[in-house]
Order: C-alpha cells, then sequence, then structure tokens
C-alpha cells in the first residue's frame, strides 16, 4: 500500500496545465487566467477628487473655523468627465464633484457639507484642511507597467473588475478540462427506472459529473460499462478524446475488474495502488495517450472521497490554477473517535465555523456506501496513517469541501 501523500505526488507529476484560449471579459468569470495582466496605464489616471466639494489651497484656510468661515472665490464648476479649465490660486477654490481631476495648484478638496455658499460667487469654507486631503492620487491603486493579475489566478468578480479598469476586453484562460466519466458494473440501472432485483441505481455516474462540474471542468458523460473487457474497452477508446478520464468501480481484485487490465492493455503506462487511506482503498491512475486516467473505486463515498483527494487537485493544475490543494483547519473535536491505525481515515463530519473557533462533529454511520452521511457532512475530518484515533476536546485537522460553508441561515451580526 501507498500512502496518500506520495499518490497524490505522483499524480501530480504526470499532470500538465492544459493550453489557452481566448475569451470576452464576460464570459472569463471562474476561469483561469493564462498569462500576466499588465497595466498599460495607472490608476488612478491623474489626481482626482474623492468628495463633492471644493479644490482649493490648503494652506488658505489655516484659520479657517465654524466661528471665522474663510471666503474664496469659486472659479468655475468641475463636474466629472470634465477637464480643469485651469489652475486654483491663493484666493480661489474649484466646486468640484467626485472624480473630476484636481485642478492644478490645488492642494486639497474640502468636502461640500464643511461649506456654505458666500455671496456673489464665493464660497464660506468653516473647517481647515490637510495638505491631500480627499484627494487620490495618480497610480495609487497601480502604475503603468505593475503586474496587476498573475495568470494562474481564479478568475471572480475582483479579477473582472480589475480587467476592466486596465482596459482588458478579452484575456487568455486555460481551457476548461473536458471529464469523461463513466461507471461500471453489470449491476447498474439508469436512474429513470426503478430498479429491479439485483440492481441499484448508477449514482456514481451523476455524482462523479457533478465533483466535476463543481471545479469547473465540463464533464461529459458516457454511461455505463458492462463488466467486460470489450464494453470496457469500447467505453474506454471513447473516452480517450477527453482531457481527462474518470471511471467508477471495477477497480478491486473481484472476478469482474477489469479496469486496470484494459486500461493497460489500451497503452496506459499503468499504475495500480492500493491507496493507504479509509474509505477509497483501491485506485487505478494511469496516463494514456498524454491523458489522465483515474479508476475510482466503486463504492459511493469511497469514489467521492477518491475525487476530492486526487482528481480534485489534478483537474485544478489541468485548468492551470497553482493553489490545488484543498485548505484544512484545525478544529475542537466534539465527539471521540476511534480507527484502526495503518490508513488515513477521512472521517465524514460537521464544521461549525463558531465565533469562537472551529469546531468538528465527526457523524454516525460511516460506511462506504453511506450516502445520508455525506448529505449531511460538509468536511472531512483527516486522521493520520498511524492514528487510533481522538478524543473529544482535541484539536483535529479538518479539510472542508462544502463551499457553502461560507454561509449561514442566521444573519452573523
Ligand atoms: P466494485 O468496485 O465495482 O466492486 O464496486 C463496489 C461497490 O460499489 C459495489 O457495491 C457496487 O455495487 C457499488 N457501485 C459500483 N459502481 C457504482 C455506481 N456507479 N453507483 C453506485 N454504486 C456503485
Ligand atoms: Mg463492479
Amino acid at each position: 500500500m501507498i500512502t496518500v501523500e506520495s499518490a497524490l505526488e505522483t499524480i501530480l507529476k504526470e499532470i500538465k496545465p492544459l493550453d489557452v484560449e481566448s475569451t470576452g471579459i464576460l464570459s472569463s468569470l471562474g476561469r483561469v487566467l493564462g498569462e500576466d495582466i499588465k497595466a498599460s496605464r495607472p490608476n488612478p489616471p491623474w489626481d482626482n477628487s474623492a468628495m463633492d466639494g471644493y479644490a482649493l489651497k490648503a494652506e488658505d484656510l489655516e484659520r479657517a473655523s465654524d466661528a471665522a468661515p474663510v471666503s474664496l472665490n469659486v472659479i468655475y464648476d468641475l463636474p466629472a468627465g470634465q477637464v480643469p479649465k485651469g489652475p486654483v490660486k491663493n484666493g480661489e477654490a474649484v466646486r468640484i464633484m467626485t472624480g473630476a481631476p484636481v485642478p492644478d495648484g490645488a492642494t486639497a478638496v474640502v468636502m461640500v457639507e464643511r461649506t456654505e455658499r458666500g455671496p456673489g460667487g464665493t464660497v464660506l469654507i468653516k473647517a481647515a484642511a490637510r495638505t491631500g486631503e480627499n484627494i487620490r492620487r495618480a497610480g495609487e491603486d497601480f502604475n503603468a507597467g505593475e503586474t496587476v493579475i498573475k495568470s494562474g489566478a481564479l478568475i471572480r468578480p475582483a479579477e473582472v473588475s480589475m480587467l476592466a479598469t486596465v482596459g482588458a476586453p478579452f484575456v487568455f484562460v486555460h481551457k476548461r478540462p473536458r471529464v469523461a466519466v463513466l461507471s461500471t458494473g453489470d449491476e447498474l440501472c439508469d436512474i429513470q427506472e426503478v430498479p429491479p432485483q439485483g440492481k441499484i441505481s448508477n449514482s456514481n455516474g451523476y455524482a462523479l459529473s457533478a465533483l466535476v462540474a463543481a471545479v469547473g471542468a465540463e464533464p461529459i458523460w458516457l454511461g455505463v460499462a458492462r463488466d467486460t473487457k470489450e464494453s470496457l474497452r469500447e467505453k474506454l477508446e471513447i473516452a480517450m478524446k477527453a482531457d481527462c478520464i474518470i471511471s467508477s468501480g471495477g477497480v478491486s481484485v473481484g472476478d469482474y475488474d477489469f479496469v486496470k487490465d484494459v486500461l493497460k492493455e489500451l497503452g496506459s503506462e499503468m499504475i495500480f495502488w492500493k491507496v493507504a487511506m479509509k474509505p477509497g482503498k483501491p485506485l487505478a491512475f494511469g496516463v494514456i495517450g498524454g491523458k489522465p486516467a483515474f479508476g475510482l473505486p466503486g463504492n459511493p463515498i469511497s469514489s467521492m472521497v477518491a475525487f476530492e483527494q486526487f482528481v480534485k487537485p489534478a483537474l485544478l493544475k489541468m485548468a492551470g490554477r497553482k493553489a490545488v490543494f484543498s485548505q484544512t483547519f484545525s478544529a475542537l473535536l466534539t465527539k471521540d473517535i476511534k480507527i484502526k491505525p495503518g490508513r488515513m481515515n477521512f472521517i465524514r463530519a460537521e464544521l461549525k465555523m463558531e465565533e469562537a473557533g472551529f469546531e468538528a462533529t465527526p457523524l454516525d454511520g460511516q460506511g462506504s456506501g453511506v450516502i445520508s452521511t455525506m448529505v449531511r457532512a460538509n468536511s472531512f475530518i483527516i486522521v493520520p496513517k498511524d492514528s487510533s484515533g481522538f478524543k473529544a476536546g482535541e484539536t483535529v485537522k479538518v479539510q472542508p469541501f462544502d463551499p457553502s460553508i461560507l454561509l449561514r441561515e442566521k444573519a452573523w451580526y
């Protein structure tokens, strides 16, 4: 048996990021940037006003107060989108709007709330101003030539904002991995049918397709291969047109477990492992025609756990991501965990992110076919290979797998 760590390292060594393609900024959300984005101009492009108010010389206001306002001549109005008509001199002010360029000579903007219109085109300023007050400096965000987003970044709304700011209507993003998903097993029945005696619904095909979609890759559903080498070969030959292949079932040591043999026949540099983990021990991994192929275990939870630990980082790397490993957190264990040492255990758990810290509760029903536990869980408690468990109150390592963990039913305040 090999360890989870060395299986993951061996897999990732074989994975290369996919090529890049051009996409419009509006379709770039959720994609992975395939180029460094450099700014060709500074932001802000010029000093501009952060407030509606008056641009003036701060030195004119040294003695200004409520009781003794300073009167300045308003020389013109400056709405956003226009350019200054001339410099500001001592004794003068420009009525300026938020975002308008600060006129030459002005050293501060006083917000309109601290002023009052005076007689004959004057303004009364009732407080002193700091030099630079309410002025957003050119380049305080970034300067021309700066790299503002690095290749490999996930494009979130913030990156879309940045791309728009630097004027990038098109960007290079990594191609989304197209992942062929197939199930194996004579016992599998399509979900539209009521399973006859001896058959079960093919849940893995849908679960794995959903997992693929959840990491931003594109699942291509190839259906069910029967438990014969011919049927498997037929499906896998089609699957080789995708960027990555995932199958479930048929990787154990049963009489009908042919996945590893057929992958080998198709020219895969085959690696078949028993990984020292629970659930999810049997795992076939190979590279056929440059495409990674994962033979995941058949038990529903085993296949989902194996996906989280091995396929997800591989797909993220193919998609161009630099950060591919799931984050783990330390949490306070609320119930004892007792297990047989020898394999790394991934215990389905409910992680609560309380203000006071993280709390993890292992759930009842850890069998590798118990889907209801997976539905209630949002994370795995990771029990190291040689550990026999933990006592309530100890600190454990938890790996959340559910993005909705960031939302809660009650307001946060
Ligand atoms: P196998 O590794 O093929 O022996 O499968 C192990 C267990 O997982 C058996 O109980 C199978 O019935 C079950 N199984 C295999 N494939 C699927 C699937 N696609 N959906 C649900 N259960 C499956
Ligand atoms: Mg089977």
